[in-house]
Parts: structure tokens; sequence; C-alpha cells
């Protein structure tokens, strides 16, 4: 009997147009070895199961209180707290409440189920030149979950993309071109000070895997993803410093630019985290047609997800 593959995912979104060729369904797999600052989906930085919790919709019935055997949940302050220490994830508050004020990020699915879900919506992929898009999280920080899933997909003759922060180990490299028809890289800074402060982590082993995918599989195996996050990496030099090392590294042809925006700031008072960029005006437009401007003077084509 062949071994089920399975893995946590937190979300699968249907008919994106800007993660990869054609119209896609994406699948985000939780966990991730970065902590980038303005992350746009905080719910993927933990590997492991979370609960949200929406303190506009609790009406403070108490009824979670009343389910858990775990005595983990309490009303402090007009809201529900959750001692993670005593708490089992077994979802019984989430399944009682009236208001859906609590929600269970995270689900556990094999790789072959997710490859069936996805080749339900073939027909759009082979009128649209698209396909599936594994994203996150970090989809390499499943490795195993990753390739399973990604060689199920393909098997169904469906075109495969990963959307990667380009942290990972160069071992996997080659396993994972077998399966992966493109790689959507992020590529944020340049400065290994300032990508530390903004990531948590220095950018070597990434620019170094970006070139190794380059020079082995060339210019038709990845696109770099250029997150702008103004005040980080918009400024004159730092879009330098990106194009000459794009360019030291043989790369030439399109590039993602995702201008910061603030749809993701709600999620992370459900989580209870504290959102470093609230304060954060978004991309002024003329920065961002000087950006782009820059870009294909020197030679770039531009796909701007505004
Ligand atoms: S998930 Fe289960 S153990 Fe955790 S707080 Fe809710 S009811 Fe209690
Ligand atoms: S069951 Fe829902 S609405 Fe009631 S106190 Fe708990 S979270 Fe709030």
């Amino acid at each position: 009997m062949v071994a089920v593959m399975e893995g946590i995912i937190f979300d699968i979104q249907y008919y994106s147009i800007y993660d990869g060729p054609g119209i896609r369904t994406c699948v985000y797999f939780k966990g991730c070895p970065l902590k980038c600052s303005w992350c746009h989906n905080p719910e993927s930085q933990n590997p492991d199961y979370e609960i949200a919790y929406s303190i506009n919709r609790c009406k403070q019935c108490r009824q979670c209180i009343d389910h858990c055997d775990n005595n983990a949940i309490s009303l402090l302050k007009n809201r529900i707290q959750r001692d993670i220490k005593r708490c089992r994830m077994c979802g019984k508050c989430v399944d009682c409440c009236p208001e859906n004020a609590l929600e269970r990020i995270g689900k556990c699915i094999s790789s072959d189920m997710i490859a069936e879900i996805v080749s339900r919506d073939c027909a759009f992929y082979k009128d649209s030149g698209g396909g599936v898009t594994i994203s996150g999280g970090e989809p390499t920080a499943q490795v195993e979950f990753l390739k399973d899933t990604l060689k199920e997909i393909k098997n169904r003759d469906i075109h495969t993309a990963i959307e990667t922060c380009g942290w990972f180990c160069r071992e996997i490299i080659h396993d994972l071109s077998k399966v992966t028809d493109l790689f959507l890289f992020d590529i944020k800074h340049m400065n290994r000070e300032k990508h530390k402060q903004g990531t948590g982590v220095y950018p070597d082993t990434i620019l170094e895997n970006f070139k190794e995918i380059v020079s082995e599989y060339g210019n038709g195996k990845i696109i770099p993803r250029i997150p702008l996050i103004p005040g980080f990496n918009t400024y004159s030099e730092s879009i330098n410093e990106i194009m000459a090392f794009l360019s030291e590294a043989g790369y030439s042809g399109i590039i993602h630019l995702m201008p910061y925006n603030r749809i993701s700031l709600s999620k992370y008072g459900k989580l209870g985290k504290s959102d470093q960029f609230k304060d954060m005006g978004i991309q002024n437009e003329d920065e961002l047609n000087m950006i782009i401007k820059k870009f294909e003077d020197n030679g770039f084509s531009v796909l701007c997800n505004r």
C-alpha cells in the first residue's frame, strides 16, 4: 500500500491572475522560516494550527468557555483569552460559537486530495494557460509534502508553480525542479542588515538559490517577485541594487512588483499579533510609476499587482 502524504494548509483560493501565468488555483501551506514585518498572511507563519478571534463578532455569551474541557478559555477585559499551554486545539470552542467569532486556522489534508480538488478547474487552466500555484507561508517548509503534492498535480498534466521566499536548502532545488514548472521567487533587499531587520534572516542563502536556479534551469524557470515596502526597499538605491543583482545573476525578462497594501491589517488583530507596519502608508503612485519605469528602462518587463 502506498503511504498517503499529509500536511497542513490554511487556504485554497480559486481564479487567481497574479500568481503565475493564466488563471490559477493557489494552495497556501502553513509555516514560514521568515518573519517579514509586512507579511500579508500572518496566519501562515506558524506551522501549527491556530485559532483566530474576531472581537467585533463576539457577544460574550461564554459558550466557548462552557464547552472547553481544558479550562483553556476565559473572559478577561471583555474579550476571550485562550491559554495556549492548556489548549489542546480540539476545536470545540470554534464549533460551538454561535457568532463565528472563533476560526480554526490550518487544515490537515493529503497531497492527492489537493490534486483532486485543484484538478476540478482543469478546463480554466487549459483555456488560459494557467495551473496551480503552491504558496504560503513558505511551501518548502513542508518540503516532502510539497514535492508529493506537486508530483500528484503534475500527474494530472497541470502546470505547477511555487511562490517561495527562497530560504531553503540548495540540495532540494534539483528534486523540486522536476515537479515545478515555475519558481515565483521573492527578492526583498540586497542590504544584509536591512534584510535581516525586515525578515529576520540574512539574504545570502536566498540570493544563492536564485542564482542556482537561473544558472541550472534558465530564465524560463523563474520569475523574481519584489514586494515594494515603503520605507524599506522602494528608494532608488535599493531598486538599483536589486536590478544589479538580477543582471549579475544572468536574469533578464519579466519581474513581478507587489506594492504593499493594507488588506491584511485585520488578520493581525484576530491572531493577537501586532502589525509593525500598521502606521505605514500605501505605495505612492508617482513613486511606483518611477520604479516601474526604472525596471523597464533597464530591459525588464514588469507585471505590477496594483
Ligand atoms: S480548542 Fe479546545 S482546548 Fe483549546 S480552547 Fe478551544 S475548546 Fe478549549
Ligand atoms: S462562543 Fe463565540 S460569541 Fe460566545 S463568548 Fe465565545 S467567542 Fe464570543
